[in-house]
């Protein structure tokens, strides 16, 4: 199938046959048409399935195809309103806006907390067709008046499960409280739950509903692989495998931002470049170190999860865990950083001993045993594995080994409790699981 049978214009084709595109993926070829009819949406599709695009043409085909909208009373109105849980993905979101819709005569503004709002009000004196936006800020134009919602014509909720988990679904409200009651509605999500599922329903409108399979992290493209580690030496080994392996762009993962500078501090001393993005780094520092890495000029970005969430870097060849995630559904979210759009990549996980109940639920949730792997000279001084210590066994060292009891049989509570999250599929998630492990690490986006 090609992208002149979905109904788009020619200018639209252009712009995606110039960015290399021959034909539509699954959650595009179902969602351009649903689109085009003006229907309402609900889609479960994960970052790497083309889902940007899948809202992003049809939207810019309604908007240049009606054009005797968007004035009231010889003023320029906003028409469309996508709305994503961070600042990354808005950015990218709004290029790829900028992108596809390079033929037409459609002005796209982004919008996001951590940077001046002056100028963001000084862009919405002007034309603007299509507005992206992170709820936090968005809600501080309306405060101030800046910002005009009462003619919006269609909204997108991009990422809204993201959007629920970060605590954003007061502010949601109130955005929608804002806009025209006819209007329609684009609902995208990674996971299903109850709480997507009251969101969609007091939302959407008789939607067509689709569903793209769960990126299957099993695929061929993504080598998985986990590296045994003493806690101690996990930096020591991601240093060696930089080296070893003369990796020139990795993204690497902490569980905390603390982690990721002191890991980014550490790397430095070892000679090799890394800068870190996190929610307490300003936005023209996360700006800035995106651009390098993406421009070949950085050699690690270290991230978090929230972070990193939505990041586009196209054939990533390098994607590590220095940290295992607490929710397992996020080791999904990271590894699919490499390997997209049909390039191959490798996913690394540095595993401490402590980690090994995280791990039991990530194999659980991708239905697969990672191959294993020691690096001699960093290897735990524990022969232990995984199941073991989900079972609760004791380690028993083997007889004539010098090797000290297994201090990790004592697991701390919470990381106990951590073990009963294992969700299995896409419509089988315990609602809140993952939630409250995100929320906690969240950070409202003014
Ligand atoms: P997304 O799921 O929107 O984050 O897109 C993931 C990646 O796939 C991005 O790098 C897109 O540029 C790329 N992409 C989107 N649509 C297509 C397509 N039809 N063919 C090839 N790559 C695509």
């Amino acid at each position: 199938m090609s992208f002149s049978t979905l109904g788009l214009s020619n200018e639209i084709i252009r712009a995606v046959t110039e960015r290399g595109y021959t034909e539509p993926t699954p959650i595009q070829m179902q969602a351009i048409p649903a689109v085009l009819s003006g229907s309402d949406l609900l889609a479960g599709a994960q970052t790497g399935t083309g889902k940007t695009a899948s809202f992003t043409l049809p939207l810019l085909h309604r908007l240049s195809s009606d054009k005797s909208k968007g004035t009231s009373n010889g003023y320029p109105q906003i028409r469309a309103l996508i709305l994503t849980p961070t600042r990354e993905l808005a950015a990218q979101v709004e290029e790829s806006v900028r992108e596809y819709g390079k033929y037409l005569q459609l002005n796209s503004l982004v919008m996001f907390g951590g940077v001046s709002i002056n100028l963001q009000k000084q862009r919405l004196k002007g034309r603007v067709d299509i507005l992206v936006a992170t709820p936090g800020r968005l809600l501080d134009h309306v405060q101030q008046g800046t910002v005009n919602l009462s003619h919006i014509e269609v909204l997108v909720l991009d990422e809204a499960d993201r959007m629920l988990d970060m605590g954003f679904i007061n502010d949601i409200r109130r955005i929608l409280s804002l806009l025209p009651k006819k209007r329609q509605n684009l609902l995208f999500f990674a996971t299903f739950s109850d709480k997507i599922k009251a969101l969609a329903a007091g939302l959407l409108n008789h939607p067509t509903m689709i569903e793209v399979a769960r990126r299957n992290v099993t695929a061929d493209t993504i080598a998985q692989k986990i590296y045994q580690v003493d806690r101690d030496k996990k930096r020591q080994l991601l240093a060696h495998l930089i080296r070893r392996d003369n990796w020139y762009q990795v993204l690497v993962f902490t569980r905390t931002k603390y982690g990721a500078d002191r890991l980014v501090k550490q790397l430095g001393e070892d000679r090799i470049q890394a800068l870190a993005i996190h929610g307490n780094k300003s936005q023209p520092a996360r700006t800035h170190a995106l651009a390098k890495f993406k421009n070949g000029t950085l050699q690690v970005l270290v991230a978090t999860d929230i972070a990193a969430r939505g990041l586009d870097i196209s054939e990533l060849p390098h994607v590590v865990n220095f940290d295992l995630p607490n929710v397992p559904e996020d080791y999904v979210h990271r590894i699919g950083r490499t390997g997209r759009a049909g390039a191959s990549g490798e996913a690394l996980s540095l595993v401490c001993v402590d980690e090994y109940p995280l791990l039991t639920d990530i194999e659980k949730l991708i239905e697969q045993r990672l191959p294993r792997e020691v690096v001699a000279g960093f290897g735990p001084n524990l022969d232990i594995e995984p199941e073991a210590i989900a079972n609760g066994r004791q380690h028993r060292p083997k007889p004539g080994s010098d090797k000290r009891p297994a201090r990790t049989a004592k697991l701390s509570p919470e990381r106990s409790a951590k073990r009963k999250v294992a969700p299995p599929a896409i419509n089988g998630d315990k609602p809140g699981a993952r939630s409250s492990a995100s929320r906690r690490s969240a950070k409202r986006d003014r």
